[in-house]
């Protein structure tokens, strides 16, 4: 999908999804793209640069300040030791190794490390299942 801002020959503007930018310049040349205001005809993009629509993953979600903030902490802080404690540190090897204990080339066992975001989006691709390991300081 693609976004594009829109503006007709009165004034009017407006944001418009696309399929693709092909598909709007498709629609553009049969005269079917219309302005969603008045229905004008003389209808131009506003903008050279089309946002492209945003990834979700490259957004958190956060909240402050509730109540049972300090139990959730203290509960993540010992997940976070519990794991540190028992699980192989893999270092960057993570996806690797993620990957050949969900395809069981070896034998199931608690792993933890790092792995690039686009290595988390292809293990999720790839169904296999891992947590974020949560980094909880004092004050985060
Ligand atoms: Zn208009």
């Amino acid at each position: 999908m693609i976004q594009y801002s829109l503006r007709c020959a009165e004034g009017h503007s407006y944001d418009a999804w696309f399929k693709s930018a092909a598909a709007y310049d498709e629609q553009k040349a049969r005269g079917i793209v219309l302005c969603a205001i008045c229905g004008g005809r003389s209808v131009e993009k506003a903008m050279m640069a089309p946002a492209v629509a945003r990834k979700d993953s490259e957004r958190v979600s956060l909240s402050a300040a509730h109540p049972e903030a300090a139990k959730v902490r203290e509960f993540l802080r010992q997940y976070r030791q519990k794991v540190v404690n028992e699980a192989d540190y893999v270092g960057d090897k993570f996806a690797e190794e993620a990957r050949k204990i969900h395809f069981e080339e070896v034998a199931p066992r608690g792993i933890y490390g790092e792995a690039t975001k686009d290595e988390v989006a292809a293990l999720v691709d790839e169904g296999v299942e891992f947590l974020p390991l949560p980094d909880v300081g004092e004050e985060n």
